[in-house]
């Protein structure tokens, strides 16, 4: 499933017309990903929103924390941080402030984002900071042994459930919502085209965008639950997904194998945190202070 499986460098420059091999770093070839993995097949559609934005690539940065996709940023052809396990959005967060030209990505595992991180997830989309966030949902831990996540629904096993999980995990767009993210959107990795347009239109936007991707993790997830490999996850996908966009976000929770619901769910406009701020500080201060990062959107 993934494009980039078992492809040497020498292999890739055979096919220069592909449109995703401009954002990558060849010489990183080939990845660690698993066959069937999911993740490659979100870096294709994050790399054709890259194309079909037309940002200037100079200007875009990505970060990721540890796991399995945290490995993203060292394979894409942008200025990229891989950082401490679930300070993804702290980095990204400093990098945006000190230099607000840039629109920065983060690129991480539901794991790494909302366990480890996810106290920076939530205040990140609290303040309404610029930054785009991308997770790869796999209801579980990949690289550290297939573990537990806040997003396993309930019933799995995990190597630390190995009777069945019996936590409730979180609904991420509704935490998302709720903590006032203004651009929210999941879709999976059977819907490769949708991902690439809400990528685009998450680059193209102003403040914090979350956007979650589910993907299959066969070694761990799927083969320790008997749920077949990589494509029989994405038949899952697409046999249980409905689009329903604009549906309000307390209503996509997810359960075992159970339907899916997708779509874009929420897009408004607020005040991002270095807009508030230079209002609160310009009201305060007036003609002595100097807006911060005016010439830049
Ligand atoms: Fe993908 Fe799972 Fe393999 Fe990690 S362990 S690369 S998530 S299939």
């Amino acid at each position: 499933m993934s494009l980039l499986m078992d492809q040497s460098a020498e292999e890739l420059e055979c096919g220069m017309d592909n449109p995703v091999l401009p954002f990558l770093r060849k010489d990183r070839i080939p990845h660690i990903w698993c066959p069937g993995c999911g993740i490659g097949t979100t870096v294709n559609s994050f790399c054709r929103a890259l194309g079909d934005s037309g940002m200037d690539l100079d200007k875009i940065a990505i970060v990721s924390g540890i796991g399995c996709t945290g490995r993203t940023a060292g394979y894409l052809n942008l200025d990229s941080f891989h950082t401490t396990h679930g300070r993804a959005i702290p980095f990204a967060t400093g990098l945006k402030l000190a230099n607000p030209d840039l629109k920065v990505v983060v690129y991480s595992g539901d794991g790494d984002l909302t366990a480890i991180g996810g106290n920076h997830f939530m205040h990140a989309a609290r303040r309404n900071m610029d930054i785009m966030v991308v997770c790869i949902n796999n209801f579980t831990y990949g690289m550290t042994g297939g573990q537990v996540a806040p997003t396993t629904p309930l019933g799995p096993t995990q190597t630390t459930m190995p009777f069945g999980n019996f936590e409730s995990s979180f609904n991420l767009p509704f935490l998302a919502d709720a903590c006032g993210a203004v651009y929210v959107a999941r879709w999976t990795v059977y819907h490769v085209r949708q991902l690439a347009k809400a990528m685009k239109e998450g680059l193209q936007k102003k403040g914090f965008v979350f956007i979650e991707a589910m993907a299959p993790c066969p070694t761990l997830y799927s083969r320790r639950n008997r749920l077949g490999d990589g494509v029989d996850q994405v038949k899952y996908f697409k046999e249980r997904s409905t689009i329903k966009n604009g549906v309000d976000t307390k209503d996509v929770g997810l359960t075992y194998q159970g339907d899916i619901v997708v779509g874009k769910f929420v897009d408004r406009d607020r005040p991002t945190w270095m807009d508030s701020m230079n209002d609160h500080f310009g009201k305060v201060l007036g003609d002595k202070y100097e807006t911060y990062g005016a010439h830049h959107g």
